[in-house]
């Protein structure tokens, strides 16, 4: 165990102006707090803290840190309290050994529930103050390296915690050396078979490789000493877990990995990292494509280097890393690194200067977590509940989005993109479909299925969370309902124009516009659509020498239908093109067609305003209207004389109803038909006929004949029982 002179000798070494009476007390305090406890490996278990604090004198950190790392078990494991820490060591010291404290409860759970709110703990203990993590992470590399003495079934977990939780940590704070011997201490725990043939592995291409290494090392430093420059190059390998990792996702062979061997040159100073880089790419043909140079352009943790490859001696690949001492510090040691942690800059300036190193950190670490950019690191490997108030879902290609917790499927589509939460009809989380509506859990996959022309309906916006979704919903509802009655108010225009015999142009139209009092020609549509302008208005605004013969008012107009832009809905024609060219069109209206030809709508699925149709005739019974895409056309496809050229001809000024089937697959409870019902008669369509198809205990199709004014109706019917929690997909038959 390490005496007391020891530890103020290792601080000492690299702090001069180290506060010896300090380590001493600590030493001390946590000997006696300690007493005669034992560690698992039958160790005193004093020598647990002293050898974590070993561990942070090799990281050089500040005496504050060092005492917190000697303190940290005690007031967790002895009867040592927080004030008494306090009172003997100052509140500085205080603090950081009560958030250790904190974390250490991490240690003891192994419930997801208390998980999420430790971690969320171990994040605001960061925020605080950057030294109690890296206090904690030299506390678990020590348990690491002790780990066998645990039992075995807590050892596996412990293990894969590490891998999952503090070598990715140490990674993200650029102490890839901790990052390394954790991830490795790990992988022997986890996959002991795995590491050892990697290992063995490892050992027998060295000896192989022993003298081609020495070989490149000796070349390597005689061409730069001749050019002035006193470099040790060196040779490195890749840690076995890297390896096993890199073997695991491009599922290859340890024969087929190329870069198991690297090369790092340490240099002064950053001038020489680049004479170096120039020396070694005049002597030695480089290899496209593998140059980086992270010295302009340091990665987020602050790493610093350049990577080239070169083909050198013995046409060996040569894989190196050029940098100066310094980046080499930060490179293994990252934020630990930093002078801002040594006692010789002292006071406020520092503790200033250490705050804002560490909100930087963690402002990064967050972005990062925010982003999702960053594939095999963090965000990965972390237990995502970290952010309680958080939900982390994923895209299908992998893209990270935090939402607030109580999201759902909808907000997440809002927030990959204003067009996918617009066009969003059903979702499937994790490979199942679900309600658009449901609430999304952490690291649920979702996918958004989309559909062209789709806008979502406005009850959305009161159901989502995102106030982006809310505002993207608000304007995509106004803008929808705005075309809307643009588009029904053209339709009436070019009816009324049509009717007075007059020709109709977009500048007739746009020249018409002082006399509405309206702004665009757009804006006056709507208007007509929505009933505030008569369309023989628009018609004498154009031509006011015009007069109109007016038609007695229709008896169906009765107000409000509850679906916006058909009140005044329409009645049907259907138009015939005459057989011979040239010939005037006979307009053949659906009802009172008085001895003509019947027509009919298609039996399964019907055909609705909106749909581009299609008339099959039936010699003897009549004609059959289908939707142009309806499959149920193929059986006429050899019979092109039945086929009849037809279509819609609304006019304003009945209310008309049309039959289409619809499909709805729904939870098989209590309640699901009517939810449907509902919404079904709340937009102002009828049911006439419903059928069951039971097809899993859980969910049972819904075969529902319903009517409705149009398209459009239709569509929002259809996306209205889309955003039923029972509801898991809505399909229009035959349509
Ligand atoms: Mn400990």
């Amino acid at each position: 165990m390490m005496r007391q002179y020891e530890l103020v000798d290792r601080v000492r070494k690299y702090n001069p102006h180290a506060n010896e009476d300090l380590l001493n007390r600590a030493y001390v305090y946590a000997m006696k707090a300690h007493g005669a406890q034992l560690r698992a490996s039958g160790d005193l278990y004093f020598s647990h803290p002293l050898e974590v604090a070993a561990i942070l004198t090799d990281m050089k950190v500040d005496d504050a840190t060092i005492v917190a790392a000697v303190l940290h078990d005690t007031i967790e494991d002895t009867a040592s309290t927080k004030d008494e820490i306090d009172e003997v060591f100052g509140s500085e010291i205080g603090s950081l050994v009560d958030g250790l404290t904190k974390l250490k409860k991490l240690d003891l759970v192994s419930k997801q529930a208390e998980q999420a709110e430790n971690f969320r703990k171990l994040l605001l203990a960061v925020a605080d103050d950057v030294r109690v993590l890296l206090v904690k992470l030299a506390d678990r590399l020590h348990n690491m390296r002790t780990l066998q003495f645990v039992p075995p079934e807590k050892r596996a977990r412990v293990a894969q915690e590490t891998l999952d939780i503090y070598a990715p940590l140490a990674g993200r704070m650029g102490m890839q050396w901790m990052r390394g011997e954790l991830e490795n201490l790990a992988f022997r725990t986890l996959n002991p078979e795995a590491a050892a043939t990697i290992e063995a592995r490892l050992a027998s291409l060295r000896t192989k490789n022993e003298k081609l290494i020495a070989g490149i090392e000796g070349e390597l430093s005689q061409a730069l000493s001749k050019n002035g420059i006193e470099a040790q190059a060196r040779g490195r390998e890749k840690s076995p877990y890297s390896i096993f990792r890199k073997m695991e996702q491009k599922s290859i062979a340890f024969e087929q990995l190329s870069d198991i061997f690297g090369f790092r040159v340490v240099v002064p100073s950053t001038q020489d990292c680049y004479r170096v880089l120039g020396i070694v790419h005049t002597k030695w043909p480089t290899v496209p494509g593998r140059f980086k140079d992270y010295i302009s352009t340091p990665k987020q943790n602050d790493y610093r280097s350049i990577h080239t490859t070169v083909v050198g001696p013995g046409m060996q690949r040569v894989e190196l890393q050029i940098r100066s001492a310094d980046m080499q510090d930060i490179a293994e040691n990252g934020i630990a690194a930093h002078a801002l942690y040594k006692d010789d800059v002292s006071g406020d300036a520092a503790r200033l200067t250490r705050e804002s190193l560490a909100y930087q950190w963690l402002k990064r670490t967050v972005e990062l977590l925010a982003e999702g950019d960053s594939p095999e690191e963090f965000l990965e490997h972390t237990k995502l509940e970290m952010f309680h108030d958080q939900v982390f879902c994923f895209t299908p290609k992998g893209r990270l989005i935090a939402l607030p917790s109580g999201a759902t499927p909808i907000d997440f589509a809002y927030a990959v993109h204003t067009q996918l939460g617009n066009g969003a009809v059903g979702v499937k989380i994790n490979g199942r479909i679900a309600p658009l509506l449901s609430e999304l859990h952490n690291g649920d996959e979702v996918d958004i299925a989309r559909a062209e022309g789709q806008s979502p309906p406005a009850a959305w916006e009161s159901l989502v969370v995102t106030g982006k979704a809310r505002a993207a919903i608000r304007r995509a509802t106004r803008e929808a309902s705005r075309l809307q009655y643009a588009g029904l108010g053209r339709q009436i225009v070019a009816r009324a124009f049509e009717r007075a015999g007059k020709a109709l142009s977009e500048d007739k139209l746009k020249g018409a516009l002082p006399r509405l009092a309206r702004q665009n020609v757009e804006d006056m549509l709507a208007g007509v659509g929505r009933g505030e302008i008569f369309s023989g208005d628009v018609v004498r605004a154009v031509h006011p020498e015009f007069r109109e013969e007016r038609k007695p008012p229709l008896k169906s107009a009765k107000g409000e239908s509850g679906w916006f832009g058909l009140k005044k809905a329409a009645s049907l024609v259907f138009r015939f093109p005459g057989a011979s060219p040239g010939a005037a069109s006979s307009a053949i209206p659906i009802r009172g067609l008085g001895g003509d030809l019947p027509v009919r709508f298609a039996p399964n699925g019907g055909a609705v305003p909106g749909d581009r149709i299609v008339g099959i005739l039936n010699p003897g019974e009549g004609i059959t209207i289908y939707p142009i895409q309806s499959p149920a056309l193929m059986a006429f496809e050899d019979q092109p004389e039945r086929w009849l050229d037809v279509r819609w001809d609304l006019e304003h000024g009945r209310e008309e109803l049309f039959p289409v089937q619809i499909v709805v697959n729904a939870l098989n409870e209590p309640g699901a038909l009517g939810a449907i019902a509902t919404v079904i008669g709340e937009a102002g369509a009828n049911i006439s006929h419903v059928e069951f198809v039971t097809k899993s205990p859980d969910f049972r199709d819904i075969i529902l004949d319903i009517q409705v004014a149009d398209l459009k109706h239709l569509t929002s019917i259809l996306a209205q029982l889309k955003a039923r929690s029972v509801v898991s997909r809505v399909e229009r038959v035959n349509g």
